[in-house]
């Protein structure tokens, strides 16, 4: 027998960890809501027969988000065997308004009170039995983070799939309701077979559309349900989803002053505390400038770099080069092949890998910010910044996540239930870089402005500014306009981040960049030696008469009023299109990386000859903004879901890409003295023109109806 067991409850009551501790995986957990858009599945450890999953967290079972359609349609219509309800026992108030509903749709349920731990240092007390008799299903305790109670839970729930038991939900609604329902499922019982009759009669009182749109009764029969819903609003002067609400919530309140004793600490938990300082209109967003400065530049210019040099310099410079080019003179192999390794893959994997100590200590450092509850903290503080442009700060979920990968980030997006914002959040979430971004700001910040602490934190910040910009001038034209739809967003408590999780989560970041240095990187590295190292009639010859030299100086002309019309960053930009790290590594390639470094020097010194520090920091800007890669361009395709819009994101990010360095550029090579030309002229130009873009007034449209009617849980 299979037996599939979801895991459902709250944003942030710890499902995924829950999930991680049952199957044994290392699923991506963040201490802010939002993270789980897809469910995900995993066997249980220890028994291959027992599917665990785990659904995008959820306050209700009414059809208004994203996660709550996904985690509804996988319960009521995959039917898992049981249902591991979380709750999260420090906010229960909230989190047994879910509980409720789940009970009701006739599936056995096992509560895992979790976060037991936090409850217990705050010395609150909840009667477990009296709660377990009162809701009617298992209650365990549990905390997932310390592992505690997972594996009691699992084993309760399967226990009650073997038993074949349904719990019974204990609580009922005001009489007047109770015999509008039962008259609903009267009707309902002529036409499905369904065991959940109670569950669809609610839904249908409440005028749940989706739940309308699926069961297709005789409109008879809705005229009869519309009815009774229309009899009992009349009494309660209330429309029928308040009322079952307001009853929801009076039941529940009554079983928590019967089961929950709270110490009665009336002093400010210590997490309030930060926040007052944290979150403080003033000091909120100097703090988290310093704070983001701070993690670039200790990871690219300081710790980070003392490692990148040793692995630049040691490992891939005097190490394995001289190492494997003796190897493949003792073993003759052909003098093409020697170049294909030591040029092709040890100049470009390696250049690409030289920057994996910048990337674990940034990972490291941002997962701490996210474990820690920081990052949460910033969403909040973007909302009121993002807001004040007519953004909202939900948009700012997705680029949390994608200064890991934007691909995640992306898909995260699929939260934002406006369509104008949430396109706007697809087009935008891939300014911020991503961990693939930061060898080229590394390398960028590290050969040209030695001496810079400003130039790696930056990179960060242009992110920010791209996307408040971009969200302001889209927000202006027609195709986006409207106000941002409510961003209702609880704060998790801070806590110390559990070395386990940050290390497995650091770890598993660094192991997808070698993995992908490993496939991609070693593919392009391998196509773009071949094609720098032969012409067209196939003949070896020096990179600049190569095939890549001849295709780069047609594209190179592009980029010239930009700075860097030299072939190499042409080409360097175009293999960035496939992966970003190949930035880098064309340049390890084509500045014979490997060569060089066997001579003691480095790429460095290539790179400050083909660039100046101002057209340098252009290709930076260019290659930041620029559209993403392969990878990222499909997840936009995915979540756009159409062609066209594909287009216009990534034609908007080259675009402004390509406006913002042409503009830093102009504007650096007038004000460094080069006098006033065509180019400084053009420059002028956009800036006027994006002054006007931005400063313009709003559209006034009103097609942009919200349908956001539940604040939290109501
Ligand atoms: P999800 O949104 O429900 O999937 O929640 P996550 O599994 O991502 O966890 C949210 C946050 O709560 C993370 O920072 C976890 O480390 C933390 N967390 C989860 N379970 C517990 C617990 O039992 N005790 C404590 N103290 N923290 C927990
Ligand atoms: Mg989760």
């Amino acid at each position: 027998m299979n037996i599939k067991i979801a895991l459902a409850g709250n944003p942030n009551c710890g499902k995924t960890t829950m999930f991680n501790a049952l199957t044994g995986s290392s699923q991506y957990v963040g201490n802010w809501p939002g993270v789980t858009v897809e469910k995900k599945g995993g066997k249980l450890k220890g028994h291959k027969d027992v599917e665990i999953i785990d659904l995008p967290g959820i306050y209700s079972l009414s059809p208004y988000t994203l996660e709550e359609v996904v985690s509804r349609n996988y319960l009521l219509g995959d039917k898992p065997d049981a249902i591991i309800n979380i709750v999260d026992s420090t906010n229960i108030e909230r989190n047994l308004y879910l509980t409720t509903q789940l009970v009701e749709i006739g599936i056995p349920v096992v509560i895992a009170l979790n976060m037991t731990d936090i409850l217990r240092k705050n010395g609150d007390q909840i009667d477990v039995k009296k709660l377990s008799h009162k809701l009617g299903c298992e209650i365990i305790e549990t905390s997932a983070l310390k592992g505690e109670g997972c594996k009691e839970v699992a084993e309760k729930a399967i226990a009650l799939v073997k038993a074949k038991s349904k719990n019974v939900p204990q609580h009922t609604f005001s009489q007047e309701v109770e015999e509008a329902l039962s008259l609903i499922e009267d009707i309902l019982s002529y036409s499905m077979e369904e065991d959940n009759l109670h569950w669809y009669a609610i839904k249908l009182f409440e005028r749940d559309k989706k739940v309308m749109e699926q069961i297709e009764l005789s409109e008879d029969a809705m005229s009869r349900i519309e009815e009774i819903a229309k009899g009992c609003e009349t009494t309660f002067d209330d429309d029928s989803e308040s009322i079952i609400t307001n009853e929801r919530y009076t039941y529940i309140s009554k079983i928590i002053k019967e089961c929950v004793r709270r110490k009665n600490n009336s002093k400010m938990t210590s997490s309030d505390k930060i926040d007052r300082i944290v979150t403080n209109r003033f000091l909120a967003l100097p703090i988290f400038a310093l704070v983001m400065f701070l993690v670039y530049y200790v990871s690219i210019s300081t710790v980070g770099t003392w490692l990148t040099d040793w692995t630049n310099d040691v490992l891939f410079g005097e190490i394995i080069p001289p190492a494997v080019e003796n190897f493949l003179v003792s073993v003759g192999t052909a003098e093409w092949l020697n170049s294909l390794i030591l040029d092709g893959i040890i100049g470009g994997v390696g250049a690409v890998l030289g920057f994996l100590p910048q990337m674990l200590v940034l990972f490291l450092f941002l997962a701490i910010l996210e474990d820690c509850g920081y990052m949460a903290r910033i969403a909040f503080i973007m909302d009121r910044i993002f807001r004040r442009f007519g953004l909202s700060g939900k948009s700012f979920i997705p680029m949390l996540i994608g200064t890991g990968c934007s691909v995640p980030g992306i898909m995260a997006s699929r939260t934002i239930e406006n369509e104008s914002d949430r396109k706007m959040t697809i087009i935008t979430t891939s300014f911020i870089p991503c961990s693939a971004k930061l060898p080229i700001i590394a390398l960028i910040a590290g050969a040209l402005f030695p001496e810079s602490t400003w130039v790696g934190p930056s990179a960060y910040f242009i992110g920010v500014a791209a996307i408040i910009i971009s969200g302001v001038i889209l927000k202006k034209t027609k195709g986006f306009a409207g106000d941002p739809a409510p961003f209702v967003m609880e704060l998790p408590p801070y806590h110390i981040p559990g070395a386990k999780s940050v290390l497995i989560h650091m770890l598993d970041r660094g192991k997808s960049f070698v993995k992908k240095a490993g496939t991609i990187i070693f593919l392009a590295s391998g196509a773009i030696w071949f094609l720098s190292s032969f012409n067209w009639p196939m003949e070896m010859v020096d990179t600049a008469e190569s095939m890549l030299a001849t295709i780069g100086k047609v594209i190179a002309p592009v980029f010239s009023p930009l700075g860097f019309g030299n072939w190499e960053s042409a080409v360097a930009t175009f293999t960035g299109l496939i992966a970003k790290e190949n930035v880098v590594g064309t340049f390890g390639i084509l500045f014979g990386f490997a060569e060089v470094a066997e001579n003691g020097a480095e790429i460095w010194p290539l790179l400050q000859q083909s660039f100046t520090q101002l057209s340098a920091f252009s290709f930076l800007l260019f290659n930041l903004l620029c559209a993403p890669c392969f990878a990222a361009v499909g997840a936009i395709k995915r979540e756009m879901g159409n062609g066209k819009w594909t287009l216009i994101a990534v034609g908007y990010q080259t675009g402004f890409a390509y406006v913002i360095s042409l503009i830093v550029y102009q504007l650096g090579m007038l004000f460094t003295g080069n006098g006033f030309g065509i180019g400084s002229a053009i420059a002028f130009v956009l800036v006027a023109l994006i002054l006007y873009m931005l400063f313009r007034p709003y559209k006034n449209v009103d097609n942009n109806v919200n349908v956001s009617k539940r604040a939290v849980g109501a």
